[in-house]
């Protein structure tokens, strides 16, 4: 049985002296088991047990963001490959059943399917209903903000990665500010909690709009994440040296904020302060500088019925095709587990002949 690399989360990482750390587990980490376990969960062969499934119901998007649609601006996919709401309802309670707590629906952007409360609202209707949250850019939240959590939806996460119009304009490739703020003043005011605002930095683009946009979350009750600039996709290629990096992003925010780390990360990607002594709470998402993958529990559908159990990789399972052939249960369960069961140990970007994944972050989904 060959021992795998010690992938680089296997080290422990600092952020600072005190920061929260990604706490590894010895011993199991090291050694991949090499035939799945019997179990009646999702785990891999390093023992991370999940219970996050990320459904994204399309790949159309209003905006172009610089740093996720590539510069080809692909075609989307046809909508009979696209899953069925009936399809991602079952999908989901096939997946709660082997432990799933967690559904985040994504996209390219889930307010562009009509459907998106009656995916919604069957997915809360299932016998033990998971915790629904939604990943947005904000365009049509306004509209729809009630009507979701009248469904199901108990939190949402929000994309805004500037509060200037022309530099989001410049980012997103579209004049939609202030539909997005819209949006989330709009969630807000449903009820959804938390909003969460999810902002990329983007060097020589809105890196300066860094305390502009906590000014914004902190005015609101809103916790913003910032995360750093991956690999996946993207007008242009992806430079690691060109990276606005977690370290700096904390640095510009210390400079006018007292944060405290907050413990109990858990299997968050999120590493978390409190602004000023709080309530106000800052994130940073570090999956290139500090990545937390020893700590994943996350696996990822596509539109068109993919398991992805890495955001980084290059292997799907396909769930579509044996749904739409009929597949009982037992059988949907074991395309789960087997994909669950060859997840990578991380992202490996620091690793040689790391290659982005083929997919776009537009047909991945957050
Ligand atoms: S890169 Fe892959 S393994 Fe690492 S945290 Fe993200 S999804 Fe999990």
């Amino acid at each position: 049985m060959s021992v795998a690399a010690a992938p680089a989360w296997l080290d422990e990482e600092r952020l600072d002296e005190s920061a929260p750390v990604v706490r590894v587990r010895q011993g199991l980490d090291a050694t991949r088991q090499a035939r799945p376990q019997p179990s009646a969960q999702l785990v891999d062969s390093f023992g991370r047990v999940h219970r996050d499934l990320r459904v994204s119901v399309t790949d159309r998007c209003p905006l172009r963001c610089a740093y996720c649609v590539p510069l080809d601006d692909p075609r989307p996919l046809p909508r009979r490959d696209l899953m069925t709401a009936g399809e991602i309802v079952k999908a989901v309670r096939v997946a709660v059943e082997l432990g799933v707590t967690r559904v985040r629906l994504t996209g390219g952007e889930p307010l562009q399917r009509p459907d998106l409360p009656d995916i919604v609202a069957g997915i809360a209707a299932l016998p033990s209903p998971p915790q629904i949250a939604l990943t947005t850019c904000g365009i049509g939240l306004d509209r729809l903000a009630r009507r979701l959590a009248r469904a199901g939806l108990g939190r949402v996460n929000v994309s805004l990665d500037t509060v200037d119009r022309d530099r989001f304009k410049l980012i997103t490739g579209r004049d939609r500010l202030a539909d997005a703020l819209a949006g989330i003043d709009a969630a807000c005011a449903a009820g959804l909690r938390p909003v969460k605002l999810n902002a990329v930095l983007l060097p020589g683009g809105n890196e300066d709009d860094a305390l502009s946009l906590v000014e914004f979350a902190l005015a609101r009750g809103c916790e913003l994440r910032f995360i750093e600039y991956m690999p996946l996709g993207g007008r242009r290629p992806w430079r690691r040296d060109q990276l606005v990096t977690a370290d700096a992003v904390l640095d510009r925010l210390r400079a006018r904020y007292r944060l405290t780390p907050l413990p109990g990360r858990g299997h968050s990607p999120a590493a978390r302060w409190l602004v000023d002594g709080g309530p106000g709470v800052v994130g940073v998402i570090a999956a290139v500088t500090h990545p937390f993958c020893g700590d994943c529990d996350r696996l990822r559908l596509t539109a068109d019925g993919q398991l992805r159990s890495c955001l980084f990789g290059n292997v799907e399972h396909d769930l579509l095709g044996p749904l739409r052939r009929g597949a009982d249960d037992a059988e949907l369960a074991d395309v789960l587990r087997g994909s669950v069961w060859a997840k990578p140990p991380g992202h490996g970007i620091d690793q040689p002949g790391f290659h982005p994944p083929s997919r776009p972050m537009s047909a991945i989904g957050g």
